[in-house]
């Protein structure tokens, strides 16, 4: 099977034809989160249902937390430290320079989250701005079902008041979340009804001004299966997980091209020593892939 898959010429520029997807780690349940640390040169990556996220460091996998409260989606902040999305935990939870865990956000309006799913951290003012749809609370598979109190929808955390807004409620199931290099952009991939045969799924588009989204569109259709998570290439280019890979798209929503992984891809993040290296979560394999592109600092 080809590695790549062509759709603009300009997919071309963007990888490299002699390298190979390496095989980092195998045998997991089903993998999310990843977040690299460019000081320590490690990644960190969750395995959701297994209530465990690992490290990968100079090619070995060992454990970094469990239990891990069912955690998902990582970032880190403007001062390095984790932030991180529990599902089990339904919070948003910061882990302190001497280890302690400080917990963000765990309710709305005196009603508790879903299960926070992936973050991203804003340059500039330190925004945190994360997605929270039902998934992890509405079945058994993850620590235990859970009612659900609040509708889905995409949040706004300032970390300095400890104010929580209710950016967007008009999804179903947010998902991945990434910013434009130059964050005047906001996508969010919607992952619809994960029991409805054909629900609607997409990556939606915000522009972000200030702290205020605006005209939310849809950017993309993704097939096959539902884009996941995101990741912004430096040059703008939104490289989202699939149904049968990695799908590379233009900053005007054009597919330019995919990597065939052989199957779904539930989350991706830039990293390495130059950011070139992308790291590819799939559900029971952790994946990587050197490119001729290289993320943004703050999104790894
Ligand atoms: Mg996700």
């Amino acid at each position: 099977m080809n590695l790549y898959e062509f759709h603009d010429p300009r997919f071309h520029s963007l990888v490299l034809p002699n390298a190979e997807l390496d095989v980092l780690g195998d045998g997991f349940r089903w993998l999310e989160g990843p977040a690299w640390f460019p000081d320590h040169e490690l990644l960190l990556f969750s395995d959701v249902p297994n209530n465990i996220v690992m490290r990968w460091c100079d090619n070995n996998i060992s454990v970094f937390q469990y239990p891990s409260n069912f955690a998902n989606g990582h970032a880190r902040d403007r001062e390095g430290r984790l932030i991180s999305c529990l599902h089990h935990g339904r919070a948003i939870t910061r882990r302190e320079l001497d280890g302690s865990t400080t917990i963000l956000a765990h309710e709305y309006e005196g009603k508790r989250l879903n299960a926070p799913n992936d973050v991203i951290v804003q340059s500039g003012n330190g925004a945190i701005w994360f997605t929270d749809p039902p998934y992890g609370i509405n079945t058994d598979y993850e620590g235990g079902k859970q009612k659900q109190e609040l509708p889905a929808s995409l949040y706004r955390l300032d970390p300095q008041t400890g104010l929580l807004q209710c950016v967007s409620p008009d999804f179903i199931g947010p998902n991945g979340i990434a910013l434009s290099p130059d964050e005047s952009r906001l996508y969010v991939t919607e992952t619809g009804d994960q029991f409805a045969e054909n629900s609607e799924h997409h990556v939606k588009i915000f522009d972000l001004r200030d702290e205020t989204l605006t005209n939310g569109r849809i950017f993309a259709r993704i097939s096959p299966g539902y884009a996941d998570g995101l990741a912004c290439d430096a040059d703008g280019n939104l490289w989202c997980g699939a149904g049968d890979g990695v799908h590379c798209l233009s900053p005007d929503g054009e597919l330019l091209g995919k990597i065939l992984t052989g199957g779904v891809v539930s989350n991706i993040t830039f990293g390495g020593r130059h950011l070139c290296r992308l790291f590819i979560c799939t559900g029971t394999r952790l994946l990587a892939l050197y490119t001729n592109t290289r993320g943004i600092a703050w999104q790894s």
